[in-house]
Protein backbone atom coordinates (compact mmCIF):
# COMPACT_ATOMS: atom_id res chain seq x y z
CA UNK A 1 0.00 0.00 0.00
CA UNK A 2 1.63 3.52 -1.09
CA UNK A 3 0.44 5.30 1.55
CA UNK A 4 2.06 2.91 4.39
CA UNK A 5 5.32 3.04 2.40
CA UNK A 6 5.37 6.63 2.58
CA UNK A 7 4.25 6.88 5.92
CA UNK A 8 7.33 4.02 6.96
CA UNK A 9 9.25 6.67 4.86
CA UNK A 10 8.76 9.88 7.05
CA UNK A 11 8.87 7.74 10.14
CA UNK A 12 12.71 7.26 8.86
CA UNK A 13 13.50 10.81 8.15
CA UNK A 14 12.53 11.49 11.32
CA UNK A 15 14.27 9.11 12.94
CA UNK A 16 17.53 10.62 10.76
CA UNK A 17 16.97 13.68 11.85
CA UNK A 18 16.94 12.70 15.65
CA UNK A 19 20.34 11.13 15.11
CA UNK A 20 21.80 14.21 14.10
CA UNK A 21 20.53 16.43 16.67
CA UNK A 22 21.64 13.78 18.81
CA UNK A 23 25.18 14.11 16.70
CA UNK A 24 25.16 17.91 17.09
CA UNK A 25 24.51 17.87 21.29
CA UNK A 26 27.98 18.43 22.83
CA UNK A 27 28.32 15.33 25.29
CA UNK A 28 27.53 15.44 28.68
CA UNK A 29 31.15 16.25 29.69
CA UNK A 30 31.36 19.16 27.54
CA UNK A 31 27.76 20.43 29.35
CA UNK A 32 29.42 20.44 32.49
CA UNK A 33 27.94 17.14 33.81
CA UNK A 34 31.65 16.08 35.32
CA UNK A 35 32.06 13.51 37.90
CA UNK A 36 31.89 15.95 40.59
CA UNK A 37 28.10 16.38 39.41
CA UNK A 38 27.63 12.94 39.16
CA UNK A 39 27.85 12.83 42.97
CA UNK A 40 26.06 15.56 42.95
CA UNK A 41 23.23 14.38 41.38
CA UNK A 42 23.12 10.82 42.99
CA UNK A 43 22.88 12.62 46.77
CA UNK A 44 20.52 15.14 45.72
CA UNK A 45 18.33 11.70 44.14
CA UNK A 46 18.38 10.08 47.73
CA UNK A 47 16.79 13.18 49.49
CA UNK A 48 14.83 14.55 46.78
CA UNK A 49 13.77 10.89 45.29
CA UNK A 50 10.11 12.07 43.74
CA UNK A 51 9.48 13.65 40.48
CA UNK A 52 8.67 17.44 40.69
CA UNK A 53 10.12 17.61 44.00
CA UNK A 54 12.00 20.93 44.79
CA UNK A 55 15.28 21.81 47.28
CA UNK A 56 12.41 22.18 49.82
CA UNK A 57 10.80 19.27 49.68
CA UNK A 58 7.36 20.43 48.05
CA UNK A 59 6.34 18.80 44.93
CA UNK A 60 6.20 21.25 42.24
CA UNK A 61 3.94 20.21 39.11
CA UNK A 62 5.63 23.01 36.65
CA UNK A 63 7.77 20.60 34.73
CA UNK A 64 6.06 17.60 35.91
CA UNK A 65 3.49 15.32 34.20
CA UNK A 66 3.77 13.13 36.93
CA UNK A 67 2.44 15.63 39.46
CA UNK A 68 -0.07 17.10 37.30
CA UNK A 69 -1.65 13.46 37.53
CA UNK A 70 -1.41 13.45 40.98
CA UNK A 71 1.79 10.28 40.80
CA UNK A 72 4.50 10.26 42.87
CA UNK A 73 6.50 8.87 40.26
CA UNK A 74 10.67 7.86 41.73
CA UNK A 75 12.98 10.95 40.35
CA UNK A 76 15.75 9.55 37.98
CA UNK A 77 17.17 13.47 36.95
CA UNK A 78 18.33 16.13 38.76
CA UNK A 79 17.72 19.04 36.45
CA UNK A 80 18.35 22.55 36.28
CA UNK A 81 15.37 24.52 36.19
CA UNK A 82 16.91 27.10 34.31
CA UNK A 83 19.74 25.42 31.46
CA UNK A 84 23.23 26.11 32.59
CA UNK A 85 23.41 26.95 28.73
CA UNK A 86 20.58 29.39 29.55
CA UNK A 87 22.78 30.44 32.51
CA UNK A 88 21.29 28.40 35.15
CA UNK A 89 23.40 28.10 38.71
CA UNK A 90 24.70 24.56 38.80
CA UNK A 91 24.61 23.73 42.07
CA UNK A 92 21.84 26.21 43.56
CA UNK A 93 19.00 24.19 44.84
CA UNK A 94 16.91 26.92 44.05
CA UNK A 95 17.80 25.46 40.58
CA UNK A 96 17.60 22.46 40.63
CA UNK A 97 14.78 20.03 40.29
CA UNK A 98 13.82 15.73 40.94
CA UNK A 99 12.53 14.93 37.82
CA UNK A 100 12.05 11.42 35.93
CA UNK A 101 13.10 10.40 32.58
CA UNK A 102 10.04 10.42 30.60
CA UNK A 103 9.26 14.54 32.09
CA UNK A 104 12.86 15.36 31.88
CA UNK A 105 12.67 14.52 28.25
CA UNK A 106 9.60 16.51 27.81
CA UNK A 107 10.94 19.32 29.53
CA UNK A 108 14.35 19.54 27.31
CA UNK A 109 11.75 19.06 23.84
CA UNK A 110 9.06 22.00 24.95
CA UNK A 111 11.61 24.47 26.86
CA UNK A 112 15.36 23.60 25.78
CA UNK A 113 15.18 22.96 21.58
ZN1 LIG B 1 7.71 12.45 35.97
Amino acid sequence: MPWRARNHRAEAEVKTREQQRQRARPTAQQRGYDYVWSLFSQRWLRTHPICGEQYDGTISDQYSACARAGVLAPAEVTDHILSMAKGGEKYDPHNLQSLCRACNSLKMRQYES
